[in-house]
């Protein structure tokens, strides 16, 4: 842990000197003042700096076609046509610092990118899954690493280069792009590459919403005891949205009655209250009589829709909504495969932290984004998360009314 931490603030001291470095030298009278010709930095830098209970550094590159491309960039290559597109569909941040840099990023920011690389690849749901040994995801990345680190020295120990570092560089990108395409993507390897063992194989499987053998999971039976619960509150019609898993207790973060342990966990992003809690507020500054209306009633109902407004399904919640609604619908009835690639809702950045933290290969690649509206609001609602949730940045959604009602 120390030696992240190290390499962490190792990283974002090259980079910030770096950034200082761009800076024009007469800049008269503002001294010291750091301005970088290069404008979107200040996304970056804002991405990186954000408290890790609503972004975690992450979402940055998060999905795993965005994890192939960087690799490409820091295997020594650069990103071609295909890859800025994938980056521009996933990772907008990074693919416009790319433009500015005319499609070739500059050294000081490759530390910080490797750093990146790994959070990224470590948080999908690839670590922890050796039994008995360093496991997949470890063994793959050694690959990568020792190449960054030839690298490195490459540029900067001039003569150090030589025939035995050539076959040794050559030796481990081989290997890393081999392992790191099916951990990047979270497709159990192939015997001859890397073999999983009997455990580890049902382990990642069950990561990844799949049966021990790594089938798809059949809908449970209607009168199932784990449908008691959804199907009083709750009405998901449609073929696909059929309950087919279990909501877990898990255990560190949640009680007997899935309240996460850290109220923070529920709470929205800026406020510091539940969300309950921050109608009530609004309500009762609005008139007493409202506030007490409020909580009379159920606390609402949670609806899932289309980007045409077609609702797909709906619950009624008994308690205050949390980041747990949307979970556990998602969660016990889509398959993988089927979750949305882009996800709209106004507390989008705790759910994501939330989901992170229980089924984090499940929801690796959706893209939780937080409708324009709540985006834009300012004031007491406003969001702190940061440019990673803003939709205006991701095309796919660019026309896509982002409000449910
Ligand atoms: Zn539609
Ligand atoms: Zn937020």
């Amino acid at each position: 842990q120390i030696g992240q931490i190290r390499s962490k603030n190792r990283a974002a001291r090259l980079l910030l000197e770096g950034i200082r470095g761009e800076t024009p030298a007469a800049l008269g009278a503002n001294h010291g003042r750091v301005r970088s010709p290069r404008k979107w930095w200040a996304e970056l830098l804002y991405a990186l700096g954000t408290p890790q209970s609503v972004a975690d550094d992450s979402i940055l590159i998060q999905h795993g076609a965005a994890l192939a491309v960087v690799r490409t960039i820091l295997l020594g290559g650069s990103a071609d046509e295909r890859g800025k597109a994938v980056l521009a569909e996933h990772a907008p941040i990074l693919r416009r610092l790319l433009d500015s840099y005319d499609g070739v990023f500059s050294t000081f920011f490759l530390s910080t990118l490797h750093r990146l690389y790994r959070l990224t690849l470590f948080g999908r749901g690839a670590l922890g899954l050796g039994v008995g040994r360093a496991g997949w995801a470890l063994s793959a990345i050694e690959g990568l690493d020792a190449c960054i680190w030839l690298l490195q020295l490459r540029r900067d120990v001039p003569g150090s280069w030589n025939e035995e570092r050539e076959e040794s560089y050559n030796f481990w990108r081989g290997r890393a792009n081999r392992l790191l395409l099916g951990v990047e993507a979270l497709r159990p390897p192939n015997p001859p590459e890397y073999a999983l063992n009997q455990a580890e194989r049902e382990l990642l499987h069950d990561r990844l919403g799949l049966s021990g053998d790594g089938r798809l999971l059949e809908a449970l039976p209607d009168d199932h005891p784990y449908c008691r619960e959804q199907n009083v509150l709750g009405c998901y019609p449609l073929p696909g949205w059929e309950q087919k898993r279990p909501l877990p207790q898990y255990k560190p973060f949640e009680d007997e009655l899935g309240r996460a342990v850290e109220s923070s966990e529920e709470h929205r992003c800026k406020s510091g209250l539940t969300v309950g809690e921050f109608d009530a507020k609004v309500a009762a500054a609005k008139s007493e009589k409202a506030g007490k209306r409020l909580q009379r009633h159920t606390k609402g109902g949670f609806v899932f829709c289309c980007p045409h407004r077609v609702i797909y399904g709906f619950h009624a919640m008994l308690r205050g909504e949390s980041p747990r609604d949307p979970f556990a619908v998602l969660y016990t009835r889509l398959h993988r495969h089927n979750l949305p690639s882009f996800l709209f809702y106004d507390n989008v950045c705790k759910l994501r932290a939330y989901s992170m933290r229980r089924e984090p290969g499940f929801f690796a690649d959706m893209r939780a984004l937080v409708d324009r509206f709540h985006f834009q609001k300012t004031g007491a609602e406003a969001h702190k998360c940061g440019p990673q949730y803003n939709p205006d940045y991701y095309d796919a959604v660019r026309w896509v009314n982002s409000s449910a009602v």
